[in-house]
């Protein structure tokens, strides 16, 4: 056991969440949240998270001195090489351009790394979640959006700034519709929460789904309908799995993984969504690639990026 300790911080677009974390990936203390999003990012973000990780020493009575490093995982496109978000963060104000481990390194005079969040909560769940021990990993997220990482010799696969693992935009439907990145067709579009929702919602209005209410329907309520057996809503649940899991065929092909994790709110739902997506990828890939391969959920839930992104400080 070493008693190294490590700063994880987690930058959403809403919070902050900030905990220390072992040499040996486990939480040592509380995971503590500063709110982001209070007057709509007119105080830059990289303000309340400096003001945060001080407070946050402070009520756990750390020294800087006392930290081998900080591990940052962020939100939009980040640069890790760099550690400066350079990617679009869409709708946040103030924050392309920061420069996260220039401002903590001077501030906090610790050695800082920074990653995108899903690359850090796929580096999380390699080091102590569903795929602990394992080496190749692929890992898709789906919820508003469709994240991803993507774990080769069990390091994290970056590319030449940081922006591997940008799965979400892997076109699935080449005449399909467009997709708030300026391309057409990607699996984000088609394969969200968000989409299974937009599409499950026109097909309320069009009178092809009856008995449900436009404006209640939501993720849980297409799953409860599904269990029900209503035919209608499980055709789109059926579609929507469909490019789901064509896109996880095509990374299996390309990265040959041990194991597939699916993260977000929707991999809870073990027989309906993860058994499904399971089934699909393992008939649609090739014999040689579905021996031993696994499909499962992602396990560390909300402190997938605080650990991940320790890891990755560790490694760097
Ligand atoms: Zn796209």
């Amino acid at each position: 056991m070493s008693d190294k300790i490590y700063l994880g911080v987690d930058i959403g677009g809403t919070a902050a969440k900030l905990g220390l974390v072992s040499g040996e990936g486990s939480l040592a203390s509380e995971v503590f949240e500063y709110p982001v999003k209070f007057d709509d990012y007119e105080t830059p973000i990289i303000e309340t998270v400096v003001k945060g990780v001080k407070d946050f020493m402070e009520k756990n009575s750390k020294e800087f001195s006392e930290l081998e490093g900080i591990g940052v995982s962020a939100t939009g496109g980040i640069n890790s090489k760099l550690g400066i978000v350079e990617g679009s963060a869409g709708h946040i104000k103030n924050w392309k351009g920061t420069n996260i481990k220039e401002r903590f390194e001077q501030e906090f005079g610790v050695k800082t790394a920074v990653l995108n969040d899903a690359n850090a909560a796929a580096l999380g769940e390699m080091w102590k979640g569903a795929a602990k021990g394992k080496e190749n990993v692929v890992v898709m997220t789906v919820g508003t959006g469709v994240g991803g990482g993507i774990i080769v010799d069990s390091k994290i696969l970056l590319g030449r700034k940081g922006f591997a693992g940008e799965i979400g935009h892997i076109p699935v439907n080449v005449e399909g519709e467009g997709c708030s990145c300026g391309n057409t067709g990607c699996i984000e579009h088609y394969g969200s929460t968000s989409a299974l929702v937009r599409n499950v919602k026109k097909a309320v209005i069009s009178g092809e789904i009856t008995g449900i209410k436009e404006e209640e329907v939501d993720g849980r309520l297409i799953f409860k309908e599904v269990e029900a057996g209503n035919k209608a809503v499980i055709k789109y649940v059926d579609e929507w799995i469909n490019y789901i899991s064509a896109a996880l065929v095509g990374l299996v092909h390309t990265f040959n993984p041990e194991m597939v994790i699916l993260g977000g709110g929707v991999s809870k739902q073990k027989k309906l969504f993860v058994d499904k997506v399971r089934d699909k990828v393992l008939n649609g890939v090739m014999d040689n690639f579905a021996q031993d391969l696994r499909v499962e959920a992602a396990e560390l839930r909300n402190d997938a990026g605080i650990i991940g992104a320790v890891k990755f400080v560790i490694d760097a």
